[in-house]
């Protein structure tokens, strides 16, 4: 067996060896070999240390002399000694594993000194107070990382000596003090050790490198990359470097800087520097670093130097790099590159600039960006760099963020937010009754119910922060508190709510507002071109319809027709419709709901011109439009008293609790709903298609391009589907011949229960479209309500990994998954050109949207203001 080849010189490697190399030191070779100015260093690579986690120490015995080697070439490079003689050489050694991975090893600097390479040091550099500054920050790091010392024995010895001092700053030290303190640190490590600190150089590396090699398995690291999804089996590699000082005078310093701004994305160096000092003072918050510009003036021939070498690397590497340096005597010395970090907003701007630069093409741009980014840029976000005052932790429901005043009452929500004033609403939980308020709030919290309660639904529908299911809060509404952790707030005390991360916060916290910029616009058109399957949008409302327009939805995959019927002005016709007890009374409320519905339809498809729109006939049970039993109660009783027991609000209120009664239903979810509703009582449905028609009609005539698709909810028989398709063509052609004009429509059925999936080739035959409505298809599926499930038993389900995740967010593979790919392709096979699509709430779900592409479906369907998120997913999707 030929012996592996642990040890690359940085001339060796280059940037493809990060696997080998680590990401750190395959950079730097790549660096030194395009000739820019890296410090000699060498690299042991991640091959070493799973050798080493095979076989131990012995593998160290093995590989020592290629070590010295290595550090005999280096020794040359900077014509130093390492650990002997007049001018001695220093190194650092630093971890760097295949990915960026915090928790491994921190950095060691300045190792090579003792008491003799020391004293060589300052007399050789001039500087004593240098030397021994640098002595003992080696000792602090090396105690700290390898000898397991904690470094705070250390700083309070420093705390002391400066207090003796009377000075305040590490940096006024002086030389002799410091010599003071080393000996007190050896102490110090003696005492927490109970041996020397090692004072020969090849022991000190020997000890750090293997410190490295252990640090890839302690248990942050290995916590690490078990919740990143991190391979085991990577190991990490070893730099040992040159070292270069920062800190020798007026002339030195050290910084970073990124080669465009990481926050905002905008191009030209972004960061900051500290004049006479060593890498760590930077983030260490000592000294306040000055920004990058100001080196500009300072050292202006090294700052030209440095915008030629970050404008290099970055065409080099062709993203945005995050770079470190350090000046010792004028000289510039690059220590590490990287691609930079950044903010949602920033990843959008340097991926459109980058491709106009020419730098990369657009399916880099948009694979660079990812569906969590585009999400963070819809909406209001708690800016991240301000410290906040956390009251409470519920469920992310809704994202964004919102401030306003706490306000109880939906009523009062509406009025304090119609006149302009920013309110939060806040409830145990919310009901349809409540949704004016919820529509003038900025924001809503719950203490009750889960991620698709109510107050979380309609939240993310509007595109408004919830905070839900927060048990930690006690509201009194008829007080109007709320309390929690002992503190108490009153109605119209201000809070801040964060729907991305569940956070309930107290007092006004400053937000960053969303950006759908020109350039977000951009790179969504080239993710667009990449996508297989189209986004489509849920909406109700023809503002709802021109927002998801705007947002880039290509169709309507679901207008939900009863949300029309909640308007105020629309219940009591529904209402009269529905205790109507002869058809004759039945079809007078019915004709005015027409012209109702003519409307709404009209300013819908008007904003969609061109573009598909599918409306699905009423689908909840018709109780659901009439007061609560115990409402209507109530309401007689007081009449009662009144002693109007005759009176004709009392026959009718009579009426309605008799309709309730009989209405009434131990499982609505599976009852009298749906297409059961247009089967039964055809003229509910035929009134809508009219109503649909009528309007499609109306604007064929003014030239206007509609595109209709009709969709009948919870199928689950073939004579079902045969009679709608019947009716829907019989009403078309009525209406049609009368106009004298026709329209292009498609009639379709959700696949919603289980059963209409496995009879798709029926369905099919009179089916022209399918839509997957993987809400209730997950209901049905598993049998599980939803509500009841969402707050009794998933969450701990999914904490026990009964579950792997909550069903309800992303599609189930396994169950509703395979009843969905049994729908597509019996579906196909009869016809052919059916068209099949997703409007469940998962169809903004970037997990289920890839199960959609990967089943071949055309398109998916969610709330407007996931669009953009859903277009990106669906490019991810197919790239
Ligand atoms: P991290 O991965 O935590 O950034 P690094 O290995 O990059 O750790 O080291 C941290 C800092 O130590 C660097 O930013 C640099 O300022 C300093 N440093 C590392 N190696 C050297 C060196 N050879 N000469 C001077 N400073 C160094
Ligand atoms: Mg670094
Ligand atoms: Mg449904």
């Amino acid at each position: 067996m030929t012996e592996s080849k642990y040890i690359y010189d940085f001339s060796e490697g280059n940037a493809d060896m990060k696997g080998l190399l680590g990401g750190k030191g395959a950079n730097l070779a790549q660096m030194s070999k395009i000739g820019l100015p890296v410090p000699p260093g060498f690299t042991l690579t991640t091959e070493a240390c799973l050798a080493y986690w095979e076989r131990g120490a012995g593998l160290l015995d093995d590989l020592w002399a290629g070590v010295e080697e290595a550090v005999a070439r280096l020794e040359k490079a900077a014509d130093k000694t390492f650990g002997r003689g007049e001018n001695p050489l220093l190194l650092s050694v630093r971890s760097g594993a295949p990915v960026s991975m915090p928790g491994m090893m921190d950095t060691i600097l300045n190792l090579g000194l003792n008491d003799e390479t020391v004293e060589a040091l300052a007399a050789n550099s001039g500087e004593p107070r240098f030397a021994y500054d640098s002595y003992r920050r080696f000792i602090q790091m090396f105690s700290d990382v390898v000898l397991g010392v904690s470094s705070t024995h250390f700083e309070n010895e420093i705390v002391d000596a400066k207090r003796a001092l009377s000075v305040r700053q590490d940096y006024e030290i002086d030389a002799a003090t410091w010599k003071k303190l080393i000996k007190r640190f050896k102490e110090i490590v003696k005492r927490e050790t109970r041996s020397d600190f090692p004072v020969d150089p090849w022991v000190q590396l020997r000890q750090a490198i293997e410190a490295v090699f252990k640090s890839w398995n302690t248990p942050r690291a290995k916590t690490y990359r078990r919740i990143n999804k991190i391979s085991d089996a990577l190991g990490t590699a070893v730099n040992v470097m040159t070292m270069v000082f920062g800190n020798l005078g007026e002339d030195c310093g050290t910084g970073v800087c990124f080669t465009r701004n990481p926050s905002t994305g905008e191009k030209g160096l972004y960061g900051e520097f500290l004049v006479n000092a060593q890498g760590e003072d930077v983030v260490a918050g000592i000294r306040t670093p000055q920004p990058i510009a100001e080196l500009g003036s300072t050292m202006p021939t090294l700052y030209r130097e440095l915008l030629a070498i970050a404008s290099m690397l970055e065409r080099h590497y062709r993203d945005m790099q995050d770079i470190e340096f350090t000046i010792e005597r004028n000289r510039l010395f690059i220590l590490q590159t990287r691609n930079g970090k950044r903010t949602a907003r920033s990843a959008v701007l340097v991926a459109v600039d980058m491709v106009e630069e020419g730098l990369i093409d657009r399916t880099t741009a948009v694979r660079r960006v990812t569906p969590d980014q585009v999400e963070k840029l819809l909406h209001k976000q708690v800016d991240p760099s301000v410290p906040v005052d956390v009251l409470a932790t519920g469920l992310p429901a809704s994202p964004g963020a919102a401030v306003g005043a706490i306000v109880f009452d939906p009523d009062e929500a509406e009025r304090r937010g119609d006149s302009g004033e920013a309110v939060i609403l806040v409830r145990h939980e919310t009901t349809p009754d409540d949704i004016h308020g919820l529509f003038a709030a900025q924001g809503v919290l719950t203490s009750h119910g889960g991620m698709t309660s109510h107050a979380a639904v309609v939240a993310r529908g509007l595109g408004k922060p919830c905070v839900s299911g927060c048990e930690a809060l006690e509201i009194d509404a008829d007080r109007g508190t709320l309390s929690c952790g002992g503190r108490t707030f009153a109605k119209g005390d201000i809070l801040t709510i964060d729907g991305s991360r569940g956070l309930v916060i107290a007092g006004n916290v400053p937000l960053m507002e969303p950006a759908m910029t020109d350039e977000f616009r951009k790179l969504l058109t080239w993710a667009d071109a990449e996508a297989a399957v189209r986004v489509w949008a849920n909406a109700d409302t023809p503002a709802d319809a021109a927002r998801a327009r705007d947002f880039g939805a290509r169709g309507i995959g679901l207008c939900r027709t009863e949300h029309m019927f909640m308007a105020p002005d629309r219940l009591p016709v529904m209402k009269e419709m529905i205790i109507a007890s002869t058809k004759e009374e039945r079809v007078t409320a019915l004709d005015k709901l027409q012209v109702m519905q003519e409307e709404d339809y009209r300013g819908i498809f008007r904003a969609m011109e061109g573009l598909p729109v599918t409306v699905r006939l009423l689908d909840p049970p018709l109780h659901e439009f009439l007061p609560k039993e115990a409402e209507i109660e109530g309401a007689l009783k007081k009449l009662r008293d009144e002693g109007r027991q005759k009176a004709p609000e009392t026959l009718a209120l009579e009426r309605t609790l008799a309709k309730a009664k009989a209405l009434k239903e131990s499982n609505p979810m599976l009852g009298f709903r749906g297409c059961r509703l247009g089967i039964i009582y055809p003229e509910i449905y035929e009134m809508q298609i009219r109503a649909i028609f009528l309007s499609c009609l109306h604007l064929a005539a003014e030239g206007v391009e509609v595109v209709p698709h009709i969709m009948m909810p919870l199928v689950g028989v073939q004579e079902e589907m045969k009679r709608l398709k019947a009716m829907t063509d019989r009403i078309a052609e009525e209406l049609f011949s009368e106009a004298g004009r026709s329209v292009a429509y498609e009639t379709g059925t959700m696949i919603e229960v289980p059963r209409a999936a496995l009879i798709a080739d029926e369905l099919a035959e009179y089916a022209q479209f399918f839509s997957f409505g993987t809400n209730d298809l997950t209901q049905t599926t598993f049998g599980y309500s939803r509500d009841d499930a969402e707050n009794k038993f998933l969450a701990q389900y999914v904490a026990m990994r009964v579950l792997p995740e909550p069903p309800f967010r992303s599609v189930d593979r396994n169950g509703v998954g395979r009843l969905m790919r049994i729908a597509f392709e019996d579906g196909r096979r009869v016809r052919p050109d059916l068209g099949i699509g997703i409007c469940g709430e998962h169809g903004g779900d970037p997990d289920s949207i890839a199960f959609c592409h990967k089943l071949g479906l055309n398109y998916v369907s969610c709330s407007p203001y996931r669009v953009p998120v859903a277009r990106i997913s669906a490019a991810h999707a197919a790239l």
